[in-house]
């Protein structure tokens, strides 16, 4: 922009060929009728100017949904600014700045120009000089004008990456990022009594870290450099269409949404064919490790579009958490809702890893102390049971606060966000089995009827309350079987998702990626790296079988124990259940089969007949 004369044609030109954006002039939009009074030496007044400069506003909104465009327009006055980006903030203005005389002097020199060199004047006396955008001195020659733009252009300070959502993972995924030296614009909207939540972020941020808040989502989409990184993480549902549905009329083609929270993966194959259609991306990624992992280095799954993947892979992979070997714990799962999907599964490992430490507890806290169960959870931590989840335990065992242990403190009531009754729906959807991981969610869902709990048991007989004791070894042994069930399960859940929606996920690098950062790392993941290079289900492996085999016993004497002191145990009973189902050849299903056929005439295959024939009996 710049007064008539100023060089906005050559100049736009050779940035737009610098750039490889398209050039317009904004002369050229003029409808005819300005255009004969310009030629005719006749001022233009807002009435003939508003039209085009609306004209124009169209034009540069579409310029700008594709992928930009190089302008050149007077733009003299702020009002016409304003009209200007009315349909798009994201405008950055390069005012060409020179004195009247000087460019009197260069319009003197040029001919067959519609401008008359004596309106120069009147566009002086127009000309509302904008105190924003790059100002260049056009004394100097075209080439270093541009060089000056060029320069400035690449410190006007856009951020790399933006974040949507300052909660607890937000916040730390934020940190994790600029401490990369990514510069970053976070966004939190303004709640009612949550109005500091921007400011109060920006004041933990450390040295060095480049980072702009915002509470206007449309300040902070503008802030962003382009393509746009938006990662949102905030509460899955309907907040993540909701706050999509905000930032869709302030993007442009090719922007990529992140959505980092636990979204169903249906939703998230749903948001990125919806938003492919308006030209933008959309990248499923779960995430793991809570607060301290997202700081630290998180075990990142992403899916969904694999270029857009490629363009945020830098960032993500330079967040993530470091495997043994070095490689980095984030690895692009596959296409559609695959890594939400993944990040489920690894949800619904978690909450049986989970409750089988608790069974444990169980069955250990009648006959020891809290001391003496931390010795055992760190003794067993130091071998092949080895888990973030057992050391976590073990430390929560003798944590005290005011000189009692928290643990004796805490109420028996366990929550949920969801992300295991999803696992267990989406084994009923596939078809196949995840006994573990459906058992450990009705498990809390039992432990949330505490008022129910607590009136029933005042009117049972009291349990077999002699606690003779349980061999420890036992339990670490039946733990270890209960373990490999639970993994068996929750991959094999993966390995069939995998095949239904040719997702063609690679269950080696999915145990790598969750070796460390993630919740569920442990020394069996690291193990499931090598188990899953050559066998698509750990029952393939000799070594695993015959372990299971032989601890049919010490899972007995601990279900054997809890039945007798009246200790549920449902992870353990279903591992159990499942491994005596998985090895027995002949199960009762043919009971089944005949009732069907009793009172739904459903047919059934004989066990002397070939497996495609079916028979029906007249029952009565
Ligand atoms: P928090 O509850 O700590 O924070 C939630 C964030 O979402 C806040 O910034 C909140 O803003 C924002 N928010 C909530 N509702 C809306 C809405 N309707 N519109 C806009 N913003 C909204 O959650 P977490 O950080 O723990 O979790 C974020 C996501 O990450 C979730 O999907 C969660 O399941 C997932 N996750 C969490 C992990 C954890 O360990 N916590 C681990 C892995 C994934 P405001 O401050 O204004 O309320």
């Amino acid at each position: 922009m710049g007064v008539s004369g100023c060089g906005k044609t050559t100049i736009g030109k050779k940035l737009s060929k610098k750039l490889e954006l398209p050039f317009y002039d904004a002369d050229d939009f003029h409808p005819k009728s300005n255009v004969d009074k310009m030629k005719k030496g006749i001022p233009l007044h807002n009435e003939d100017r508003f039209p085009w400069l609306n004209i124009l506003a169209d034009s540069i909104k579409k310029w700008q949904d594709d992928k930009g465009a190089i302008v050149a327009c007077s733009a003299l006055k702020e009002s016409y600014r304003e009209i200007l980006s009315s349909k798009n903030k994201d405008i950055v203005w390069i005012y060409l700045d020179g004195s009247q005389s000087l460019i009197q002097n260069r319009m003197e020199r040029r001919q067959n120009h519609f401008m008359k060199a004596e309106m120069l004047t009147s566009q002086f006396n127009d000309l509302e000089v904008p105190n924003y955008g790059i100002h260049v001195a056009i004394s100097q020659s075209p080439e270093e004008i541009i060089n000056e733009i060029m320069l400035k252009l690449k410190f006007m300070d856009k951020s790399f990456f933006g974040v949507i959502g300052l909660g607890v993972m937000g916040k730390s995924l934020s940190l994790n990022i600029a401490e990369k030296g990514y510069s970053l614009s976070v966004y939190n909207r303004n709640t009612a009594g949550e109005e500091n939540v921007v400011e109060d972020f920006l004041k933990i941020k450390e040295v060095g870290m480049k980072i702009k808040g915002f509470t206007a989502l449309e300040e902070f989409v503008y802030s962003l450099e382009r393509p746009r990184k938006i990662l949102i993480m905030i509460k899955a549902g309907n907040a993540i269409d909701a706050v999509i549905e905000a930032l869709i009329p302030l993007l442009s083609r090719g922007d990529i949404i992140i959505d980092g929270g636990n979204s169903h993966f249906t939703d998230t194959k749903r948001r990125a064919i919806y938003l492919e259609n308006k030209g933008l991306s959309f990248v499923g990624v779960g995430v793991s490790g809570g607060e301290e992992g997202a700081r630290k280095g998180p075990s990142i799954m992403p899916g969904g579009n694999k270029t857009s993947y490629s363009i945020i892979a830098p960032v993500l992979e330079s967040i993530a958490a470091v495997d043994k070997g070095g490689t980095k714990c984030c690895t692009y799962i596959g296409p559609g809702g695959a890594g939400h999907f993944v990040k489920m599964i690894h949800n619904g490992i978690e909450y049986a890893e989970m409750q089988l430490l608790a069974e444990i507890y169980n069955l250990l806290s009648p006959t020891k102390t809290n001391e003496e169960i931390k010795e055992i959870f760190r003794e067993w931590n130091s071998g092949e049971l080895a888990s973030y989840l057992l050391e976590i335990t073990a430390d929560i065992m003798t944590k005290k606060e005011d000189g009692e242990y928290v643990i004796d403190l805490i109420l028996d009531k366990a929550g949920n966000k969801g992300t295991g009754s999803w696992s267990t729906k989406a084994a009923f959807d596939l078809g196949t089995v995840n006994t573990m991981m459906s058992s450990a969610v009705f498990a809390r869902y039992v432990s949330a009827f505490k008022e129910k709990r607590k009136s029933l048991a005042k009117r049972i007989n009291k349990a077999d309350d002699v606690r003779d004791s349980l061999s420890v070894a036992d339990i670490k042994n039946a733990y270890k079987f209960a373990r490999i069930i639970n993994h068996q399960q929750g991959f094999e859940v993966i390995r069939l998702a995998s095949e239904t929606y040719n997702w063609n996920i690679s269950l080696s690098d999915l145990s790598r990626i969750w070796t460390n950062g993630c919740i569920i790392r442990s020394a069996l993941m690291t193990d499931c790296i090598s188990h899953f290079k050559t066998n698509s289900d750990l029952f393939e492996l000799p070594e695993i079988v015959d372990y299971l085999n032989a601890n049919e016993d010490a899972v007995k004497s601990v279900l054997i124990y809890g039945l007798k002191h009246r200790i549920p145990l449902p992870l353990f009973a279903e591992a159990n259940t499942y491994w005596i189902s998985i090895t027995t050849e002949r199960l009762s299903a043919n009971i089944i089969q005949a009732q069907r056929d009793y009172f739904g005439a459903h047919t059934y295959q004989r066990i002397d007949a070939s497996d495609d024939q079916y028979f029906h009996t007249n029952w009565y």
